[in-house]
Protein backbone atom coordinates (compact mmCIF):
# COMPACT_ATOMS: atom_id res chain seq x y z
CA UNK A 1 0.00 0.00 0.00
CA UNK A 2 1.67 3.26 -1.44
CA UNK A 3 0.76 6.12 1.34
CA UNK A 4 0.87 9.39 0.39
CA UNK A 5 3.95 11.19 1.54
CA UNK A 6 2.71 14.11 2.46
CA UNK A 7 -0.01 12.78 4.88
CA UNK A 8 2.76 10.95 6.32
CA UNK A 9 4.35 14.03 7.06
CA UNK A 10 1.36 15.79 8.23
CA UNK A 11 1.23 13.59 11.08
CA UNK A 12 4.58 13.70 12.31
CA UNK A 13 3.42 15.86 15.15
CA UNK A 14 0.00 13.66 15.56
CA UNK A 15 0.08 12.48 19.25
CA UNK A 16 0.30 8.78 18.84
CA UNK A 17 1.64 8.32 15.98
CA UNK A 18 4.47 5.64 15.25
CA UNK A 19 5.88 6.40 11.78
CA UNK A 20 6.80 2.43 11.60
CA UNK A 21 4.44 0.81 12.89
CA UNK A 22 1.72 2.85 10.73
CA UNK A 23 3.42 2.30 7.72
CA UNK A 24 3.52 -1.69 8.82
CA UNK A 25 0.13 -2.23 9.36
CA UNK A 26 -1.04 -0.35 6.24
CA UNK A 27 0.50 -3.46 4.79
CA UNK A 28 -1.58 -5.87 6.18
CA UNK A 29 -4.44 -6.76 4.83
CA UNK A 30 -7.72 -5.42 6.83
CA UNK A 31 -8.96 -8.58 8.45
CA UNK A 32 -10.80 -7.34 11.47
CA UNK A 33 -14.75 -7.50 11.41
CA UNK A 34 -16.68 -7.03 13.89
CA UNK A 35 -20.50 -6.82 14.35
CA UNK A 36 -22.79 -5.35 17.21
CA UNK A 37 -25.56 -6.96 18.07
CA UNK A 38 -29.04 -5.26 18.52
CA UNK A 39 -30.09 -6.05 22.01
CA UNK A 40 -33.82 -5.72 21.20
CA UNK A 41 -33.24 -8.94 19.08
CA UNK A 42 -31.43 -11.20 21.12
CA UNK A 43 -28.97 -14.01 18.94
CA UNK A 44 -26.48 -16.48 20.81
CA UNK A 45 -23.27 -15.33 18.60
CA UNK A 46 -22.67 -18.49 16.54
CA UNK A 47 -19.05 -16.99 16.02
CA UNK A 48 -16.36 -17.77 18.82
CA UNK A 49 -16.44 -14.06 19.50
CA UNK A 50 -14.07 -11.70 21.57
CA UNK A 51 -15.53 -8.41 23.10
CA UNK A 52 -15.06 -4.61 21.68
CA UNK A 53 -13.88 -3.68 24.86
CA UNK A 54 -14.90 -0.46 24.67
CA UNK A 55 -18.64 -1.35 24.03
CA UNK A 56 -21.09 -3.34 25.11
CA UNK A 57 -22.76 -5.04 22.38
CA UNK A 58 -19.75 -4.93 19.89
CA UNK A 59 -18.12 -8.30 19.34
CA UNK A 60 -15.06 -9.15 17.27
CA UNK A 61 -15.73 -12.07 14.59
CA UNK A 62 -12.64 -14.53 14.04
CA UNK A 63 -13.41 -14.92 10.20
CA UNK A 64 -15.75 -12.60 8.15
CA UNK A 65 -18.75 -14.85 7.50
CA UNK A 66 -21.56 -14.47 4.36
CA UNK A 67 -23.58 -11.72 5.58
CA UNK A 68 -25.69 -11.46 2.93
CA UNK A 69 -26.51 -15.50 3.33
CA UNK A 70 -27.18 -15.17 7.38
CA UNK A 71 -31.21 -14.56 7.95
CA UNK A 72 -29.92 -13.01 11.36
CA UNK A 73 -28.42 -10.23 9.49
CA UNK A 74 -31.37 -9.71 7.60
CA UNK A 75 -33.64 -9.82 10.46
CA UNK A 76 -31.44 -6.95 12.38
CA UNK A 77 -30.26 -9.08 14.70
CA UNK A 78 -26.88 -7.33 14.56
CA UNK A 79 -25.16 -4.51 12.60
CA UNK A 80 -21.54 -4.44 10.62
CA UNK A 81 -19.49 -2.23 12.25
CA UNK A 82 -15.95 -1.25 12.13
CA UNK A 83 -15.05 -1.61 16.09
CA UNK A 84 -13.14 1.58 16.53
CA UNK A 85 -16.94 3.88 16.06
CA UNK A 86 -17.99 1.95 18.64
CA UNK A 87 -16.23 4.16 20.77
CA UNK A 88 -19.45 6.37 20.46
CA UNK A 89 -20.97 4.56 23.29
CA UNK A 90 -18.80 5.88 25.69
CA UNK A 91 -18.83 9.25 24.37
CA UNK A 92 -22.49 9.20 25.20
CA UNK A 93 -22.36 6.77 28.24
CA UNK A 94 -20.06 8.92 30.01
CA UNK A 95 -21.82 12.70 29.58
CA UNK A 96 -25.25 11.91 29.60
CA UNK A 97 -27.78 10.19 32.12
CA UNK A 98 -29.60 7.78 29.68
CA UNK A 99 -32.02 6.93 32.24
CA UNK A 100 -33.57 10.24 31.74
CA UNK A 101 -35.63 10.70 28.22
CA UNK A 102 -33.46 12.71 25.60
CA UNK A 103 -33.56 14.13 21.83
CA UNK A 104 -30.47 12.82 19.83
CA UNK A 105 -29.49 14.57 16.71
CA UNK A 106 -27.35 12.38 14.50
CA UNK A 107 -27.01 14.59 11.75
CA UNK A 108 -24.47 12.79 9.05
CA UNK A 109 -26.36 9.27 9.55
CA UNK A 110 -25.91 7.55 6.20
CA UNK A 111 -25.87 4.54 6.16
CA UNK A 112 -26.95 4.06 9.65
CA UNK A 113 -24.14 2.56 11.71
CA UNK A 114 -24.14 5.01 14.80
CA UNK A 115 -27.61 5.69 14.51
CA UNK A 116 -28.64 1.86 15.02
CA UNK A 117 -25.72 2.29 18.14
CA UNK A 118 -27.52 5.37 19.07
CA UNK A 119 -31.01 3.95 19.04
CA UNK A 120 -30.05 0.57 21.42
CA UNK A 121 -28.70 3.16 24.24
CA UNK A 122 -31.03 5.89 24.48
CA UNK A 123 -34.39 5.09 26.66
CA UNK A 124 -37.40 4.47 25.13
CA UNK A 125 -39.27 7.81 25.47
CA UNK A 126 -35.99 9.34 23.81
CA UNK A 127 -36.14 10.83 20.70
CA UNK A 128 -33.71 10.02 17.78
CA UNK A 129 -33.74 11.77 14.30
CA UNK A 130 -31.52 10.37 12.08
CA UNK A 131 -30.52 12.85 9.48
CA UNK A 132 -28.71 12.18 5.55
CA UNK A 133 -27.88 15.23 3.47
CA UNK A 134 -27.60 13.27 -0.04
CA UNK A 135 -30.93 12.06 -0.99
CA UNK A 136 -29.96 9.26 -2.27
CA UNK A 137 -28.30 7.98 0.62
CA UNK A 138 -31.43 8.41 2.63
CA UNK A 139 -32.75 4.74 1.20
CA UNK A 140 -30.25 2.90 2.76
CA UNK A 141 -29.97 4.47 6.04
CA UNK A 142 -33.95 4.18 6.28
CA UNK A 143 -33.68 0.04 5.59
CA UNK A 144 -30.84 -0.33 8.17
CA UNK A 145 -33.28 1.64 11.08
CA UNK A 146 -36.59 -0.41 9.94
CA UNK A 147 -34.48 -3.60 9.70
CA UNK A 148 -33.33 -2.67 13.78
CA UNK A 149 -37.18 -2.47 14.99
CA UNK A 150 -36.81 1.01 16.77
CA UNK A 151 -39.96 3.08 16.94
CA UNK A 152 -38.71 6.13 18.47
CA UNK A 153 -36.52 7.25 15.55
CA UNK A 154 -37.03 9.70 13.12
CA UNK A 155 -35.35 9.79 9.41
CA UNK A 156 -34.92 12.89 7.97
CA UNK A 157 -33.40 14.36 4.48
CA UNK A 158 -31.87 17.95 5.48
CA UNK A 159 -29.00 20.62 4.92
CA UNK A 160 -27.49 21.18 8.28
CA UNK A 161 -28.55 24.72 8.16
CA UNK A 162 -32.39 23.64 7.98
CA UNK A 163 -31.55 22.27 11.82
CA UNK A 164 -31.85 26.36 12.90
CA UNK A 165 -35.30 25.95 12.44
CA UNK A 166 -35.40 23.52 15.92
CA UNK A 167 -33.14 25.76 17.99
CA UNK A 168 -32.10 24.36 21.63
CA UNK A 169 -33.86 21.22 20.93
CA UNK A 170 -31.92 18.57 20.90
CA UNK A 171 -29.45 16.98 24.53
CA UNK A 172 -26.82 15.43 22.06
CA UNK A 173 -26.07 16.11 18.92
CA UNK A 174 -23.63 13.41 17.07
CA UNK A 175 -21.51 14.75 13.82
CA UNK A 176 -19.77 11.84 12.23
CA UNK A 177 -18.80 14.09 9.79
CA UNK A 178 -18.12 13.32 6.48
CA UNK A 179 -14.06 13.84 5.96
CA UNK A 180 -11.14 13.20 3.43
CA UNK A 181 -11.47 8.91 4.88
CA UNK A 182 -7.77 8.30 5.47
CA UNK A 183 -8.75 6.02 8.36
CA UNK A 184 -10.32 3.66 6.09
CA UNK A 185 -7.25 3.33 3.53
CA UNK A 186 -7.07 -0.51 4.36
CA UNK A 187 -10.23 -1.35 3.70
CA UNK A 188 -10.85 0.70 0.73
CA UNK A 189 -7.10 1.40 -0.89
CA UNK A 190 -9.24 3.08 -3.90
CA UNK A 191 -9.67 6.19 -1.80
CA UNK A 192 -5.94 6.58 -1.55
CA UNK A 193 -5.66 7.81 -4.95
CA UNK A 194 -8.47 10.73 -4.07
CA UNK A 195 -6.34 11.71 -1.04
CA UNK A 196 -4.97 15.01 -1.04
CA UNK A 197 -4.23 18.33 1.24
CA UNK A 198 -6.24 20.35 -0.82
CA UNK A 199 -9.00 17.89 -0.17
CA UNK A 200 -7.83 18.01 3.89
CA UNK A 201 -8.16 21.74 3.78
CA UNK A 202 -11.81 21.55 1.84
CA UNK A 203 -12.91 19.02 4.47
CA UNK A 204 -11.57 20.90 7.13
CA UNK A 205 -13.67 24.03 6.30
CA UNK A 206 -16.87 22.17 5.38
CA UNK A 207 -16.52 20.57 8.77
CA UNK A 208 -16.49 23.27 10.57
CA UNK A 209 -19.45 24.86 8.92
CA UNK A 210 -21.54 22.04 10.05
CA UNK A 211 -20.82 22.50 13.15
CA UNK A 212 -21.74 26.21 13.63
CA UNK A 213 -24.87 25.53 11.27
CA UNK A 214 -25.84 23.19 14.03
CA UNK A 215 -24.41 24.93 17.17
CA UNK A 216 -28.02 26.73 17.85
CA UNK A 217 -29.95 23.82 17.93
CA UNK A 218 -28.12 22.12 20.80
CA UNK A 219 -29.16 22.55 24.23
CA UNK A 220 -27.49 24.77 26.59
CA UNK A 221 -25.64 22.02 28.91
CA UNK A 222 -26.34 19.35 25.50
CA UNK A 223 -23.24 17.18 24.25
CA UNK A 224 -21.82 17.22 20.91
CA UNK A 225 -20.50 14.44 19.71
CA UNK A 226 -17.47 14.98 16.69
CA UNK A 227 -15.86 12.02 14.98
CA UNK A 228 -13.93 11.61 11.81
CA UNK A 229 -12.33 8.69 10.28
CA UNK A 230 -9.71 10.86 9.13
CA UNK A 231 -5.84 11.43 10.78
CA UNK A 232 -5.19 14.46 9.51
CA UNK A 233 -5.08 17.21 12.36
CA UNK A 234 -6.67 19.88 10.30
CA UNK A 235 -9.73 18.02 10.65
CA UNK A 236 -9.16 16.48 14.15
CA UNK A 237 -7.36 18.20 16.68
CA UNK A 238 -7.40 21.77 14.65
CA UNK A 239 -11.23 21.20 14.57
CA UNK A 240 -11.52 20.79 18.38
CA UNK A 241 -9.63 23.87 18.63
CA UNK A 242 -11.82 25.97 16.37
CA UNK A 243 -14.77 24.87 18.16
CA UNK A 244 -13.20 25.99 21.74
CA UNK A 245 -12.60 29.17 20.16
CA UNK A 246 -15.14 30.03 18.54
CA UNK A 247 -18.27 28.36 20.07
CA UNK A 248 -19.93 28.74 23.57
CA UNK A 249 -18.10 24.93 24.70
CA UNK A 250 -16.22 23.14 26.91
CA UNK A 251 -14.21 20.11 26.38
CA UNK A 252 -15.71 17.08 27.83
CA UNK A 253 -13.06 14.29 29.09
CA UNK A 254 -13.54 10.54 28.71
CA UNK A 255 -12.03 7.51 30.80
CA UNK A 256 -10.06 5.12 28.91
CA UNK A 257 -9.07 1.61 30.26
CA UNK A 258 -5.09 1.72 29.75
CA UNK A 259 -5.40 -1.48 28.04
CA UNK A 260 -7.96 -0.31 25.27
CA UNK A 261 -4.89 1.22 23.26
CA UNK A 262 -6.66 4.88 22.55
CA UNK A 263 -4.77 7.73 22.31
CA UNK A 264 -5.87 10.69 24.71
CA UNK A 265 -4.36 13.59 22.83
CA UNK A 266 -5.40 16.29 25.42
CA UNK A 267 -7.90 17.70 22.51
CA UNK A 268 -9.70 14.24 21.72
CA UNK A 269 -9.37 10.69 21.10
CA UNK A 270 -7.80 8.78 18.30
CA UNK A 271 -7.98 5.95 17.26
CA UNK A 272 -4.14 4.23 15.61
CA UNK A 273 -4.53 0.71 13.80
CA UNK A 274 -1.61 -0.32 15.38
CA UNK A 275 -2.52 0.41 18.69
CA UNK A 276 -5.99 -1.53 18.63
CA UNK A 277 -7.93 -3.57 16.71
CA UNK A 278 -9.97 -1.03 14.69
CA UNK A 279 -9.43 1.24 11.89
CA UNK A 280 -8.56 5.08 12.07
CA UNK A 281 -11.25 7.08 14.14
CA UNK A 282 -11.03 10.37 15.82
CA UNK A 283 -13.58 11.75 18.60
CA UNK A 284 -14.08 14.51 20.58
CA UNK A 285 -17.04 15.39 23.03
CA UNK A 286 -17.95 19.23 24.09
CA UNK A 287 -20.87 20.35 26.46
CA UNK A 288 -22.39 23.19 25.55
CA UNK A 289 -22.08 26.31 28.24
CA UNK A 290 -25.25 27.21 30.23
CA UNK A 291 -27.89 29.44 29.82
CA UNK A 292 -31.47 30.67 30.30
CA UNK A 293 -33.67 28.20 29.85
CA UNK A 294 -35.41 27.53 26.55
CA UNK A 295 -39.34 28.04 25.78
CA UNK A 296 -40.12 25.27 23.65
CA UNK A 297 -41.73 26.37 20.07
CA UNK A 298 -45.91 25.40 19.54
CA UNK A 299 -46.42 22.47 16.81
CA UNK A 300 -48.77 24.62 14.54
CA UNK A 301 -48.96 21.97 11.82
CA UNK A 302 -50.84 19.32 13.82
CA UNK A 303 -50.31 15.46 12.47
CA UNK A 304 -53.85 13.67 11.32
CA UNK A 305 -54.32 11.47 14.16
CA UNK A 306 -56.53 8.35 13.96
CA UNK A 307 -59.31 8.31 15.87
CA UNK A 308 -60.25 6.41 18.80
CA UNK A 309 -63.00 4.33 16.95
CA UNK A 310 -61.24 3.71 13.80
CA UNK A 311 -58.41 1.87 16.03
CA UNK A 312 -60.12 -1.76 15.85
CA UNK A 313 -58.54 -2.19 12.69
CA UNK A 314 -54.55 -2.00 13.80
CA UNK A 315 -56.01 -4.11 17.08
CA UNK A 316 -55.18 -7.72 15.73
CA UNK A 317 -52.03 -6.22 14.05
CA UNK A 318 -50.08 -4.37 16.70
CA UNK A 319 -50.01 -3.44 20.27
CA UNK A 320 -52.34 -0.14 20.57
CA UNK A 321 -51.63 0.97 24.21
CA UNK A 322 -48.48 3.58 24.62
CA UNK A 323 -48.74 4.64 20.95
CA UNK A 324 -50.53 7.40 19.02
CA UNK A 325 -51.60 6.65 15.60
CA UNK A 326 -50.99 8.88 12.52
CA UNK A 327 -52.97 8.98 8.97
CA UNK A 328 -50.30 10.47 6.38
CA UNK A 329 -52.94 9.96 3.18
CA UNK A 330 -53.55 6.19 3.60
CA UNK A 331 -50.77 5.49 5.24
CA UNK A 332 -50.60 4.89 9.32
CA UNK A 333 -48.03 5.49 11.35
CA UNK A 334 -46.98 4.33 15.11
CA UNK A 335 -45.59 7.01 17.32
CA UNK A 336 -44.81 6.38 20.85
CA UNK A 337 -47.73 8.40 22.41
CA UNK A 338 -45.11 10.00 24.67
CA UNK A 339 -43.01 11.49 21.66
CA UNK A 340 -46.58 12.98 19.90
CA UNK A 341 -45.10 16.58 20.78
CA UNK A 342 -41.21 16.05 19.90
CA UNK A 343 -42.38 14.14 16.49
CA UNK A 344 -44.89 16.51 15.64
CA UNK A 345 -42.39 19.47 16.03
CA UNK A 346 -39.99 17.72 14.06
CA UNK A 347 -42.59 16.91 11.15
CA UNK A 348 -43.26 20.79 10.64
CA UNK A 349 -39.70 22.06 10.71
CA UNK A 350 -38.30 19.17 9.07
CA UNK A 351 -38.27 17.40 5.66
CA UNK A 352 -39.21 13.90 7.27
CA UNK A 353 -38.80 10.49 4.97
CA UNK A 354 -39.92 8.05 7.58
CA UNK A 355 -40.89 8.26 11.17
CA UNK A 356 -42.11 5.96 14.15
CA UNK A 357 -43.07 2.72 13.15
CA UNK A 358 -44.85 2.70 9.44
CA UNK A 359 -47.68 0.50 9.93
CA UNK A 360 -49.94 0.22 6.70
CA UNK A 361 -51.84 1.27 4.22
CA UNK A 362 -55.46 1.31 4.58
CA UNK A 363 -56.66 0.04 1.94
CA UNK A 364 -60.99 -0.55 2.00
CA UNK A 365 -61.09 -0.32 5.58
CA UNK A 366 -58.52 -2.69 6.16
CA UNK A 367 -54.86 -2.56 6.79
CA UNK A 368 -52.38 -3.92 4.66
CA UNK A 369 -49.24 -4.44 6.59
CA UNK A 370 -45.91 -2.64 6.05
CA UNK A 371 -43.00 -4.62 6.10
CA UNK A 372 -41.42 -2.39 8.76
CA UNK A 373 -43.97 -3.67 11.09
CA UNK A 374 -43.22 -6.87 10.68
CA UNK A 375 -39.55 -5.66 11.61
CA UNK A 376 -40.75 -3.92 14.84
CA UNK A 377 -41.58 -4.89 18.68
CA UNK A 378 -44.82 -3.69 17.89
CA UNK A 379 -46.38 -6.17 16.28
CA UNK A 380 -49.13 -8.06 18.41
CA UNK A 381 -47.54 -11.81 19.73
CA UNK A 382 -51.07 -13.30 18.05
CA UNK A 383 -49.68 -12.46 14.43
CA UNK A 384 -48.77 -16.09 13.51
CA UNK A 385 -44.71 -16.99 12.78
CA UNK A 386 -44.09 -19.53 10.05
CA UNK A 387 -40.49 -20.96 11.46
CA UNK A 388 -38.10 -20.97 8.09
CA UNK A 389 -35.28 -23.36 7.95
CA UNK A 390 -31.76 -21.51 6.68
CA UNK A 391 -32.54 -22.78 3.33
CA UNK A 392 -36.01 -21.47 3.32
CA UNK A 393 -35.42 -18.40 4.44
CA UNK A 394 -32.93 -17.66 2.08
CA UNK A 395 -35.70 -18.54 -0.50
CA UNK A 396 -38.11 -15.84 1.28
CA UNK A 397 -35.19 -13.30 1.28
CA UNK A 398 -34.43 -13.85 -2.25
CA UNK A 399 -38.23 -13.39 -2.88
CA UNK A 400 -38.52 -16.93 -4.43
CA UNK A 401 -41.73 -18.93 -4.02
CA UNK A 402 -42.00 -20.96 -0.97
CA UNK A 403 -42.74 -24.50 -0.81
CA UNK A 404 -43.72 -25.16 2.58
CA UNK A 405 -46.37 -26.64 5.18
CA UNK A 406 -48.79 -23.86 6.46
CA UNK A 407 -51.91 -24.45 8.45
CA UNK A 408 -54.66 -21.40 8.12
CA UNK A 409 -54.43 -18.94 5.13
CA UNK A 410 -53.54 -15.09 5.76
CA UNK A 411 -50.82 -13.10 6.50
CA UNK A 412 -48.05 -14.26 8.03
CA UNK A 413 -44.79 -13.62 9.46
CA UNK A 414 -41.51 -15.10 7.93
CA UNK A 415 -39.31 -16.02 11.06
CA UNK A 416 -35.73 -17.33 11.30
CA UNK A 417 -34.46 -18.50 14.70
CA UNK A 418 -38.00 -16.54 16.46
CA UNK A 419 -36.54 -13.75 13.83
CA UNK A 420 -39.04 -11.88 11.70
CA UNK A 421 -38.19 -11.53 8.46
CA UNK A 422 -41.05 -9.97 6.86
CA UNK A 423 -44.78 -10.79 5.28
CA UNK A 424 -46.30 -13.81 3.64
CA UNK A 425 -49.67 -14.51 2.63
CA UNK A 426 -50.86 -17.87 2.72
CA UNK A 427 -53.24 -18.63 0.06
CA UNK A 428 -54.87 -21.82 -0.52
CA UNK A 429 -53.19 -23.11 -3.32
CA UNK A 430 -50.10 -20.90 -3.42
CA UNK A 431 -48.26 -18.38 -0.52
CA UNK A 432 -47.70 -14.81 -1.85
CA UNK A 433 -43.83 -13.74 -0.82
CA UNK A 434 -43.92 -10.14 0.63
CA UNK A 435 -40.34 -9.46 1.16
CA UNK A 436 -39.94 -5.83 -0.26
CA UNK A 437 -37.73 -6.29 -3.97
CA UNK A 438 -35.40 -3.19 -3.28
CA UNK A 439 -33.96 -5.06 -0.11
CA UNK A 440 -34.08 -8.88 -2.34
CA UNK A 441 -31.15 -11.10 -1.92
CA UNK A 442 -30.35 -11.05 -5.46
CA UNK A 443 -26.96 -13.36 -5.38
CA UNK A 444 -27.51 -17.22 -5.49
CA UNK A 445 -26.09 -19.55 -2.41
N1 LIG B 1 -22.61 8.08 10.63
C1 LIG B 1 -22.61 7.15 9.51
C2 LIG B 1 -22.55 5.75 10.05
O1 LIG B 1 -22.06 5.54 11.17
O2 LIG B 1 -23.01 4.83 9.36
C3 LIG B 1 -21.50 7.46 8.53
C4 LIG B 1 -21.48 8.90 8.09
S1 LIG B 1 -20.31 9.31 6.90
C5 LIG B 1 -18.82 9.33 7.77
C6 LIG B 1 -20.64 11.00 6.62
C7 LIG B 1 -22.00 11.32 6.06
O3 LIG B 1 -22.11 12.74 5.90
C8 LIG B 1 -22.31 10.71 4.71
O4 LIG B 1 -23.51 9.98 4.79
C9 LIG B 1 -22.48 11.90 3.79
O5 LIG B 1 -23.49 11.70 2.84
C10 LIG B 1 -22.86 13.01 4.74
N2 LIG B 1 -22.52 14.36 4.23
C11 LIG B 1 -21.84 14.69 3.12
N3 LIG B 1 -21.76 16.02 2.99
C12 LIG B 1 -22.39 16.56 4.04
C13 LIG B 1 -22.67 17.88 4.46
N4 LIG B 1 -22.24 18.92 3.77
N5 LIG B 1 -23.39 18.05 5.60
C14 LIG B 1 -23.80 16.99 6.31
N6 LIG B 1 -23.56 15.72 5.95
C15 LIG B 1 -22.87 15.50 4.84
Amino acid sequence: MYLPPLLLESLQHAKGYDPDAFVFVHEQPASITSVRINPAKPIALPFSSLKVPWSDTGFYLEQRPSFTFDPLFHAGAYYVQEASSMFLEQALKQTMDLSKDIRVLDLCAAPGGKSTHLQSLISAKSLLVSNEVIRSRVNILEDNLVKWGGDNVMVTNNDPRDLSRLPRFFDVIVIDAPCSGSGLFRREPEAIREWSEHNVALCSQRQQRIVSDIWTSLKPGGVLIYSTCSYSVQEDEDNHDWILNTLDADPQPLKLAADWGITDTGKGYRFWPDKLKGEGFYLAVFRKKNEESVKMPRVKRKPVVMAEKDLPVLNKWMKTAGYTFIQHENTVYAWPADLVYDMSLVLQELRTTYSGVMAGELIHGKLVPAHSLAMSKIISPGVEKIELDREMAIRYLQRKDLVIETGQTGWKLASFEGHSLGWMNVLKNRINNYYPGPLRIRKEL
